[in-house]
C-alpha cells in the first residue's frame, strides 16, 4: 500500500524535529514536506538543523535530508502540493503569535489540507476538537459540523492539549470511566527543558535551578483537562464542570519527561488502592483497540518501587507514549496520591499528534 504523503510546519523546531524521527519507517506516512520559518526555507534539511539536531527519538528517514525546506507561511505553495498528491495533511509544530498560527493553520485548512496540531492556538475554538486519543477520540464527531460552518471541503484542524496533562488527565479518566467522580484536583508538575523549545531556558537559569513559573502553563493545566473530559452533544463539546483543578508549575533541569505529583478527591464512593491500581492496569481505549502503530500496548503503566516513575528511567516506556504512575497512596487532605510521568515531546507533543493522526486515519477522514 502506498504510504499517506504528509507535512510537517515548523519541522525544525524541537517538536518538528520528533515528528520526523518518529515518523521514520511509519507504516502509514511518509515526510514529503518540511516547512518552518523564512530563516530556514530554502535551505536542505540537514543544513537548516545542522548543529541543533536535538530529537531523543532517533533520525529521520534519510531521504528527509536532502528535502529543501519550505516557507511554512506560504500556503499557497503547500495548496499546489497538495493537488499534485504531494501532500495529505500536515502536523503543525509552529511557535509564532497565537493570531498568526490561528490563521495560518486556518488557511491550510481552507486550501484543503486537513491540520493536526501541536500548538495552542486553536485549543479553545469551540468546534476544534482538543484530543487524547485515549480519551475523547469521539469528539473527532465535530469535524463535520467545523467544516459546514466553515465551508471547508476536505480541510479540517484538531490540536493535541499541552504537554504538561498527558501524565495526569488519563489516569483521571480511567477512574471517571470506572464510575468514580472526581472532584478536586491539586497538581504540582515538574516539567523538562524540552517543553520549551529550543533554545528554550538558559543554561544559567536552570542549572542548579527550579523555575516555579512558566508562562501560561498554569492555566492551561487547569483549564484544558475540562475541555477534553467534556461531552459531545448537540454539536457543541460542553467542557466537564464537575471537577477542579489547582496547578503549580515548575521547570526542571531534566531534559525531557514531565513528572506530575497529584492529591485527588473523589467524590461518595471512593475506591480502594488495590481498586485504583487495577482500574489503571486494565486500562485500554480506542487506538489499544484498533492497534494503532502509535498506540502504547500498555496505556498507564503501574509501577510499584517506592522512588518511580522517574524521568531519565520511564520517560520511554510503552515508545514513549505509556503514562507511569507510581507512589500511588493515601491522601492525608484528599482521597488519593500519586506521580504521573509522560514523555513531553513524544507522548505530549510529536507522538501524540501522529496518534491522533491515525485515530483520523482510521475513523475515514484523512481519506
Ligand atoms: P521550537 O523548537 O521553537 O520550534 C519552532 C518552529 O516554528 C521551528 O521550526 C521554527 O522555524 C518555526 N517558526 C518560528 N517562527 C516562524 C515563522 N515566523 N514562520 C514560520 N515558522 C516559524 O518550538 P517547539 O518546542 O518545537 O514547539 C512547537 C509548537 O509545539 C509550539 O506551538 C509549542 O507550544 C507546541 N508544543 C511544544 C511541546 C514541547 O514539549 N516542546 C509540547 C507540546 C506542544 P525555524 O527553525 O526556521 O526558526
Amino acid at each position: 500500500m502506498a504510504k499517506i504523503p504528509v507535512g510537517v510546519l515548523g519541522a525544525t523546531g524541537m517538536v518538528g524535529q520528533q515528528y520526523l524521527a518518529l515518523l521514520a519507517n511509519h507504516p502509514w506516512f511518509e515526510v514529503r514536506y518540511a516547512a518552518a520559518s523564512p530563516r530556514s526555507a530554502g535551505k536542505s534539511y540537514a543544513g537548516a538543523v545542522a548543529g541543533r539536531w536535538n530529537a531523543s527519538a532517533g533520525l529521520p528517514d534519510p531521504a528527509v535530508w536532502d528535502l529543501i525546506v519550505e516557507d511554512a507561511n506560504d500556503v499557497a505553495r503547500a495548496g499546489a502540493a497538495a493537488r499534485r498528491g504531494e501532500l495529505a495533511f500536515v502536523f503543525s509544530a509552529l511557535e509564532m503569535g497565537k493570531d498568526e498560527i490561528r490563521a495560518l493553520e486556518e488557511g491550510y485548512a481552507a486550501e484543503g489540507i486537513p491540520v493536526v496540531s501541536n500548538a495552542s492556538a486553536h485549543r479553545w475554538t469551540p468546534d476544534v476538537p482538543m484530543l487524547i486519543a485515549e480519551v475523547n477520540p469521539d469528539h473527532t464527531g465535530i469535524i463535520e459540523a467545523q467544516r459546514g460552518a466553515r465551508g471547508w471541503d476536505r480541510g479540517f484542524i484538531v490540536v493535541k492539549p499541552n504537554c504538561s496533562i498527558q501524565s495526569y488527565v488519563t489516569p483521571l479518566w480511567a477512574l471517571l470511566q470506572a464510575g468514580y467522580e472526581v472532584r478536586r484536583v491539586i497538581v504540582s508538575t515538574l516539567q523538562a527543558v524540552s517543553g520549551a523549545g529550543y533554545p528554550g531556558v538558559a543554561s544559567l537559569d536552570v542549572i542548579d535551578n527550579v523555575v516555579p513559573y512558566i508562562a501560561g502553563e498554569e492555566e492551561k493545566s487547569e483549564e484544558e483537562p475540562l475541555k477534553i473530559l467534556g461531552t459531545l452533544a448537540g454539536g457543541k463539546i460542553e467542557n466537564y464542570e464537575a471537577l477542579r483543578i489547582s496547578a503549580h508549575c515548575n521547570r526542571v533541569p531534566v531534559s525531557d519527561g514531565h513528572l506530575a505529583c497529584v492529591s485527588l478527591e473523589f467524590g461518595a464512593r471512593k475506591p480502594s488502592l488495590d481498586e485504583v491500581k487495577r482500574i489503571w492496569r486494565d486500562f485500554r481505549a480506542l487506538p489499544q483497540d484498533l492497534g494503532l502503530p502509535m498506540a502504547p500496548e500498555q496505556c498507564i503503566i503501574v509501577r510499584e518501587e517506592p522512588d518511580r516513575p522517574q524521568p531519565r528511567k520511564d520517560r520511554d516506556a510503552g515508545k514513549a507514549m505509556a503514562v507511569s504512575v507510581g507512589r500511588i497512596r493515601p491522601c492525608t487532605v484528599f482521597d488519593l496520591r500519586f506521580a504521573g510521568l509522560s514523555h513531553n515531546t513524544v507522548r505530549g507533543a510529536a507522538g501524540g499528534g501522529i496518534l491522533n493522526a491515525e485515530l483520523l486515519k482510521a475513523k475515514g477522514f484523512l481519506g
